[in-house]
């Protein structure tokens, strides 16, 4: 007898071979084996011709209206044929190799075939004869070369014999009962034995809840402790935080005022901080952030703040400093560089750990072991797409726990974020700036290129500035850079009178940082550029963005480029150069053109991919799942959310007994997990 919690291995026949094949599908026990589901059944209820596509698999029910033929051919080959009347249709029945179903079929006789319809000649390639039950469905495995599903199959059947009466509910009983979901031991029962079509729907559907429901329940407990762990009650000097909003070059949108709302509240309360906060690109999310930093330092305690590159960690630096300048604060902002000198780093820490500094900014080198505040309580991630998930973990283990803003330009449609981003509490940025002309998106094919370029010089002639942004060349940072080269090589001849910068992967970080001041200050009015300059930069002065073989480039790529222009008050444009080669292509430069919201476009890239495109969805940090589809169930994802929040609201909820499985199916699914400590 197996047990539910059994490695896979205490099955007969299971050995390290096996083991390994299941453990890389993600099997480890017997729990999870008879948790793999069939992704799909192939119907053998019996059907009519008329309602079969031509080559689908089905089962025919009839009488045999001729007497079989059975004909042998080549070497040991057979084939039998019989005529089948399925009501008013006539079809011809053949089985290749099964001679001895020929002693079971008489004219006359009923019979049910399963086989693959060929509507043209109304044939039936028969596959087998079936004689029990005609509502037999038959599951299909996603298997692997190293383990295929007829094994699977087996094992999961003499694992199920063993544990089906030891299976506990994990959805608890009137969440189930609300939403007419089945039993664990039922649902699994008839995910893989369905009694019917309709079972296999049940089931499937309770399947897929359970799966939602697990997930936001990790999500909602992965919450709680986060703000066990610790947090603060900051104790910001409201006056103070009104004089500089007031003192600011421009008033801050509403939705800005409102996010800003959102995150002092929560600073202001005893729990941890994790909030994400999405904006459109331009939309002003470095000000909010500015605010909440600021907040921190009038309470005497420390602020960083984290990006993704270093030109853009050195502009957040540059601004912010500016900024508290500008309306009269004295506040320290300091940058941490991976290249900076051993001396100056050693005193730039020395005063961090002193709490002389009071917003610190650099890139991941802030996460490096020696980077020690003084009272740290507000960490910034701007472009937090771009970071990995352990930089909290990270924090942490620098012994502080910092209230966490992170930013975001939306890379995931709204549909999505409850799932990407559902243990953190989400403030949206809804509206840009006033004065923002809509960026005028135009294309462009190659052989145009001459007009792109006339348009920047009649731009930049005008007083405004331009990047041109030359092709991703996958895999090969030197093409890219050559490619750049070529590009501000040509420039400088056609376009003698400007002054032309150049930026690449290539260059050291100081040269980089230098090329960015310089196009900052306007000394550079061109700047040609690869896909370094993609996020973040800010020079609100440049209106022209010229991409190069746009196509190469994914929509919230594209995106993101064209959302360095159109960040002051003059009127952008952006040109896409390009000659796609696929529809794919074509669409997502056609969807550039339609609109300029972000929301829109990261929808459009969804359903241009389709949700089949795994690649894609795992890149914008949606996790994957089993049974269920969060895209096409977001519903039922919306539902489990809600169930997982009350289920953690109620009093006591993981010490009820009806809970037990549920509690201990989390601890045990949860590695390196706080909540149950
Ligand atoms: P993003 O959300 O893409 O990070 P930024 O924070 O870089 O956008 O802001 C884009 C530009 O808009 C910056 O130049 C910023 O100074 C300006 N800006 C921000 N808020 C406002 C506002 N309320 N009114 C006018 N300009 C603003
Ligand atoms: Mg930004």
């Amino acid at each position: 007898m197996v047990q539910l919690s059994d490695s896979i291995t205490a099955l007969d026949g299971v050995g390290p071979k096996r083991e390994a094949a299941f453990n890389a599908l993600n099997i480890f026990t017997i729990e999870d084996l008879v948790s793999y589901y069939p992704y799909r059944y192939d119907d053998l209820g019996a059907r009519l011709p008329s309602e079969t596509l031509d080559g689908e698999k089905a089962t025919f029910k009839g009488v045999v209206s001729a007497p079989p033929v059975l004909s042998r051919y080549g070497y040991k080959k057979t084939r039998l044929l019989f005529r089948l009347l399925v009501e008013h249709d006539n079809i011809g029945v053949s089985f290749f190799n099964q001679p001895w179903l020929a002693k079971q079929i008489d004219i006359g006789q009923e019979v049910a075939v399963y086989g693959t319809y060929d509507r043209n000649r109304q044939t039936l390639n028969g596959i087998k004869m079936i004689s029990a039950s005609t509502d037999e469905l038959a599951p299909i495995y996603p298997a692997s070369k190293q383990i295929n599903a007829k094994t699977i199959r087996h094992l999961i059947e003499v694992a199920w014999a063993d544990v089906r009466e030891h299976i506990p509910s994990l959805v608890p009983q009137p969440i189930r009962k609300k939403y007419h979901l089945l039993t664990r031991q039922k649902q699994i029962e008839e995910m893989h034995f369905p009694k019917d079509a309709d079972w296999a729907k049940a089931a499937r559907r309770s399947a897929a809840f359970e799966e939602f429901y697990l997930f936001q329940m990790r999500l909602q407990l992965l919450k709680i402790a986060d703000q066990q762990f610790s947090g603060e009650s900051i104790d910001y000097d409201v006056v103070a935080l009104k004089a500089f909003t007031q003192k600011l070059p421009f008033t801050l949108t509403a939705a800005q005022q409102k996010v800003s709302r959102e995150i002092l509240q929560d600073q202001k309360r005893p729990i941890h901080m994790n909030r994400l906060l999405q904006g459109d690109v331009g939309s002003g999310k470095t000000i909010v952030a500015a605010l909440a930093m600021y907040a921190v330092v009038t309470a005497g305690r420390q602020a960083a703040m984290m990006a993704p590159t270093e030109i853009l960690a050195r502009q957040h630096a540059i601004n912010l400093a500016n900024l508290f300048e500008q309306v009269g604060l004295s506040v320290r902002v300091e940058l941490l560089t991976s290249g900076m000198r051993v001396a100056a780093r050693r005193h730039l820490l020395e005063d961090l750990v002193n709490g002389d500094i009071d917003i610190l900014v650099g890139t991941h080198a802030l996460l490096q072991p020696d980077v020690l505040f003084h009272h740290l309580s507000l960490a910034v991630i701007d472009e937090q797409h771009r970071f990995g998930v352990s930089q909290r973990a990270k924090l942490r283990e620098n012994g502080m726990n910092p209230d966490i803003l992170a930013m975001t330009a939306t890379p995931i449609p709204r549909t999505l974020s409850i799932t990407a981003y559902g243990e953190m509490d989400v403030s949206i940025i809804d509206q840009l700036p006033n004065g923002r002309k809509p960026i005028e998106t135009k294309r462009l094919s190659h052989n145009q290129l001459d007009q792109a370029i006339a348009f920047v010089k009649e731009q930049v002639a005008s007083g405004a500035q331009a990047y041109i942004v030359t092709p991703l060349i996958e895999e090969s940072e030197a093409l890219d850079v050559q490619n750049a080269q070529a590009m501000y090589e040509s420039l400088q001849l056609s376009l003698p009178q400007f002054k032309i910068g150049l930026l690449h992967g290539r260059l050291s970080n100081d040269e980089k940082a230098e090329m960015m001041a310089n196009f900052q200050k306007n000394t550079l009015q061109i700047l040609v550029a690869t896909t370094v300059i993609e996020v973040g930069v800010d020079v609100p002065n440049a209106t022209v963005m010229v991409i190069l073989d746009a196509d190469r480039f994914g929509l919230a790529q594209l995106h993101q480029l064209r959302g360095r222009v159109g960040r002051g008050k003059r009127q952008s444009y952006t040109i896409l150069v390009a000659d796609p080669k696929t529809d794919y292509g074509q669409q997502r430069l056609d969807a550039m053109v339609a609109t300029t919201d972000g929301f829109v476009l990261a929808q459009k890239d969804l359903e241009l991919r389709g949700p089949g495109d795994i690649l894609g969805v795992k890149q914008s940090g949606v996790p994957e799942f089993m049974v269920g589809d969060p895209i096409k169930d977001l519903t039922m994802m919306e539902i489990a959310q809600q169930e997982a929040i009350a289920t953690v609201d109620t009093p006591k909820w993981d010490a009820q007994m009806d809970n037990q499985a549920l509690v201990d199916y989390l601890s045990r699914t949860m590695a390196n997990y706080r909540y149950f400590d």
